[in-house]
Parts: structure tokens; sequence; C-alpha cells
């Protein structure tokens, strides 16, 4: 029966690490880290990025240091700092 095969597959892939590891821990979209996809240290988008630390903050502590923030939010939180007068 192919569709036991089917379910054991999809259960190892969700039960891995994987999958956490390549989804925005604020948005839920993938977030198209270089780094959970096995490209070496430094190959990412996000190495080259400064992450500002209240934005980190806003992540949860169980996903701090595992998955990447997506490119988007981080645009997006950068531009409401821009425009915030300081
Ligand atoms: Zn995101
Ligand atoms: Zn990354």
């Amino acid at each position: 029966m192919s569709a036991i095969r089917y379910n054991q597959v999809i259960m190892s892939e969700v039960g891995g690490s994987m999958a956490a590891e390549t989804l925005c821990p604020l948005c839920g979209m993938e977030n198209q880290c270089g780094r959970a996809a096995g490209c070496p240290p430094g190959s990412c988008w996000c190495d080259q990025s400064v992450f500002p630390a209240a934005l980190l903050e806003q992540i949860p502590l169980e996903a701090r240091n595992k998955a990447c923030i997506c490119k988007h939010c981080l645009e997006r939180f950068v531009a409401a700092q821009a425009s915030e007068p300081n």
C-alpha cells in the first residue's frame, strides 16, 4: 500500500528539524535561509544583514537561534523604525 509509505515520508519530514528552520518565526512564511537549505555559513542573505535587537525580541523564546526571520519581516521592521520620529 503506497498510502502508508506516503504518510511515513510526511511524518519524518515534519518530525525533523527542517520544518521549523525554513520558516520565519514571525510570519510563518519561508525565510529563504541559505543555512537551513544546507549552504555554508556566510552564504545566506541573513549573514550580510543586521537584525535589530528589538526585532529579535519579537521571536518566541523557543524559536530563537533556530530559524531566520524572513527578509520581508526584517525590511518591514526597519522601515517602521525609520519612519518613527526619534
Ligand atoms: Zn517573516
Ligand atoms: Zn539565514
